[in-house]
């Protein structure tokens, strides 16, 4: 593993202010690299420091007593201890979840992914994108989508640019793009307005989970054709 998320990415993780599906891959990074795992308690350990060397603001007794109210609320003792959002997703599980079969790609996808989208790959309801390419939505709140991509053994995935950015984690196999090649665990940022055609390894399928804050568009004359298929 080579490519990890950047910095700011890892900050804004540690301070939990990142959406529900940033939130979820780059967790999913963290579960399979120790090095931005350490980074991120480093983090952690520098915002609580620096939290408790703040001198105490003053608080209106309006605020105060608002706070008080929602805590006696039915309920309210959450507000003490609200889940992360990345580990709070069994509700939105996928019917294929929860179906436990042993199958070779049973270690494919790390928590918490897998509270997502179960560990049965092959039994989730995959949709071909194009030939040799498809993919299944993760289910996530807030505007970016999330999905999980399987791409056959040397295809190219048509080349396309993003009105937004794109976060992609491979889990398992590899790709190639733009001179660089990743493998398990790498994590790669591509801007808006960069035009990019990911290649898989030609040894085997290539399975990544993919976040886009806006939806894809395809360049190239065969991409040209096939956007108005492209399901955003
Ligand atoms: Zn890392």
């Amino acid at each position: 593993m080579q490519y990890h998320p950047a910095d700011e990415l890892l900050v804004a993780y540690a301070a939990g202010s990142l959406p529900e599906a940033m939130s979820l891959i780059v967790a999913t990074h963290l579960a399979l690299c120790p090095h931005c795992r350490a980074e991120v308690r480093r983090l952690e350990a520098v915002g609580g420091a620096l939290l408790e060397e703040m001198p105490a603001a003053p608080v209106s007794d309006a605020l105060l007593d608002a706070v008080m109210a929602r805590l006696d609320a039915p309920g309210g003792d959450t507000l003490l201890a609200p889940p992360p959002a990345a580990l709070r997703a069994t509700a939105t599980r996928s019917a294929a979840a929860g179906a436990i079969r042993r199958t070779a790609t049973a270690p494919v996808l790390p928590e918490p992914l897998r509270s997502y989208v179960g560990r049965d790959l092959g039994g989730l309801s995959w949709t071909r994108i194009v030939r040799g390419v498809e993919e299944v939505a993760v289910p996530c709140s807030g505007d970016a989508k999330v999905k999980l991509m399987r791409i056959r053994p040397g295809v190219a995935v048509p080349r396309h640019t993003h009105r937004g950015s794109e976060l992609t984690l491979v889990l398992q196999g590899g790709y190639r793009d733009g001179g660089l090649h990743y493998l398990r665990g790498d994590f790669a940022a591509t801007d808006a307005e960069v035009d990019h055609g990911p290649v898989a390894d030609s040894d085997g399928e290539c399975i990544c989970i993919a976040v886009t804050d806006a939806p894809l568009r395809l360049t190239g004359p065969f991409g040209r054709l096939l956007n108005p298929f492209i399901r955003s």
